[in-house]
């Protein structure tokens, strides 16, 4: 009898112990204490079935399949989060860091230009000296002879013109003895065009830094010659076509900046598919602890298929699980000649005040002005197919997204993190809905009248 009772007791408790485990699970956060240098706590879980969760005594909404998710503003120091179920408290502890005070990094002139090299290719050339600025006037090519006339913090100001100039990273650029010879000068200067493209070549005695702008017509590429006066640029204005690519490559001082016309007809168009993230790279993990890597590769293989079904040329950056980083994705497309390149992700939170219930939908972001047009499209298209809130088109600072070599976009289909669309993402024709979206919004932007 005795022992009857006690495996009674022991079962009692141990029921007990598993269903206080089964009230909520936690995706976020990830520790009890945490130190954050964030203005944000997020819990982001799910509730087990009709159980109601309150976090600092707010009942906060469920997800018919438990899934929720909420943000908490956080205060300098120590926060104490209090999330309870009708089973169990918890308390959570957040220890805010106070924000430093930002450096005032003046900007230091030089009393003399300096000379610099660029170390490697791709390096930028920012509007700022910030790398959070999202205007990049070039991406300079290794070699480049640049004048440095000033410096702010980890960037030197890359002296252009007259009133023109841009900022390096400091890392990115080493200085070299003044040149005593002659100042570079210009060559020769050559347009040619083609059926689909044109081409133009700029050639100087030297390594000369560039900008690119475009204008509603036209694509201004600018050379500068600062050694020989600061007057001294030299403007190439190139007539853009509605639907268009380009591409800038240097070698011994020569220039050549070529500009594409989209093909009219898709199975003409070379379209390079990139499930985003892979391998240790998960990306978001949503409230029921989907991988975000996972919903990527099934939308960008449904994709794959209905896009092949329709004659065009696919390249897919990842078949399977596995780690491609973000050079090699783009090295990929451009080594291909991609005339379209589609990024898959799906959305998470971000440490910016906001209803993290309300933040749910399609956003597609593009970077260059060439793309636009197809992530408005896009956002459409699969918002129609697959049931999801429109978001937002946004311009965003992403690699993949960034080399105007192709129409580039990053869709993001649906928020990871958010309650209701964790119902969408997880049926099991979610992914072919987005792809079904995405394929849609491409041909009618390739095939769109003129
Ligand atoms: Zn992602």
């Amino acid at each position: 009898m005795a022992e009857m009772k006690k495996q009674l007791v022991l079962s009692l408790i141990s029921c007990i112990i598993s269903t206080q485990a089964y009230a909520y699970e936690l995706v976020l956060p990830k520790a009890k204490k945490m130190n954050v240098n964030s203005n944000y706590a997020f819990f982001v879980g799910r509730a087990r079935n009709s159980e109601s969760i309150m976090i600092n005594n707010l009942r906060i909404y469920t997800a018919p399949n438990g899934a929720f998710a909420h943000s908490v503003k956080l205060n300098d120091g120590e926060n104490r989060i209090i999330i309870r179920s009708s089973y169990n408290t918890q308390i959570y502890r957040f220890y805010k860091n106070a924000k430093k005070a930002i450096k005032d990094e003046t900007v230091c002139e030089f009393e003399q230009l300096k000379s610099g090299i660029v170390l490697k290719d791709n390096e930028p050339l920012f509007a700022t000296p910030s790398y959070s600025e999202i205007k990049r006037l070039a991406h300079l090519f290794e070699g480049t002879h640049v004048l440095i006339d000033a410096s702010k913090g980890d960037f030197y100001r890359v002296f252009l013109a007259k009133d023109v100039s841009g900022w390096i990273p400091k890392k990115g650029v080493e200085f070299c003895e003044q040149k005593s010879s002659e100042p570079p000068s210009f060559l020769n200067m050559n347009n040619t065009r083609y059926k689909n493209a044109s081409v133009h070549t700029i050639s100087f005695t030297e390594n000369l830094p560039y900008t690119v702008e475009e204008r509603s017509d036209e694509i201004i590429f600018k050379v500068y010659n600062p050694e020989l006066s600061d007057a001294s640029v030299y403007t190439m204005n190139i007539p853009k076509p509605e639907k268009y690519t380009y591409q800038v490559a240097m070698n011994d001082g020569v220039y050549t900046f070529k500009v594409n016309e989209l093909p009219k007809d898709v199975t003409n168009c070379t379209i390079v598919v990139d499930a985003g993230h892979g391998g240790n790279e998960k990306g978001a993990i949503g409230c029921l602890g989907d991988e975000e890597k996972d919903i990527n590769l099934k939308i960008a293989l449904e994709l794959q298929a209905i896009l092949q079904q329709k004659g065009v040329n696919v390249l897919m950056t990842r078949e399977c699980d596995g780690n491609v980083s973000l050079e090699d994705r783009v090295a990929f497309a451009r080594n291909n000649n991609a005339n379209i390149f589609v990024s898959i992700h799906l959305n998470s939170i971000g440490d910016i005040p906001i209803n993290i219930n309300k933040n749910r939908g399609t956003s597609v972001y593009y970077y260059n002005n060439n793309s636009k047009d197809l992530a408005k499209i896009l956002e459409s298209s699969i918002s129609r197919n697959s049931k999801t809130n429109k978001d937002k088109v946004r311009k965003g600072n992403f690699a993949v997204i960034r080399p105007a070599d192709y129409i580039g976009v990053l869709v993001e289909a649906a928020y990871m993190t958010n309650p209701k669309d964790s119902m969408l993402y997880r049926t099991p024709d979610f992914a072919s809905n987005v792809a079904k979206g995405i394929a849609d919004g491409i041909l009618q932007f390739v095939n769109a009248d003129k």
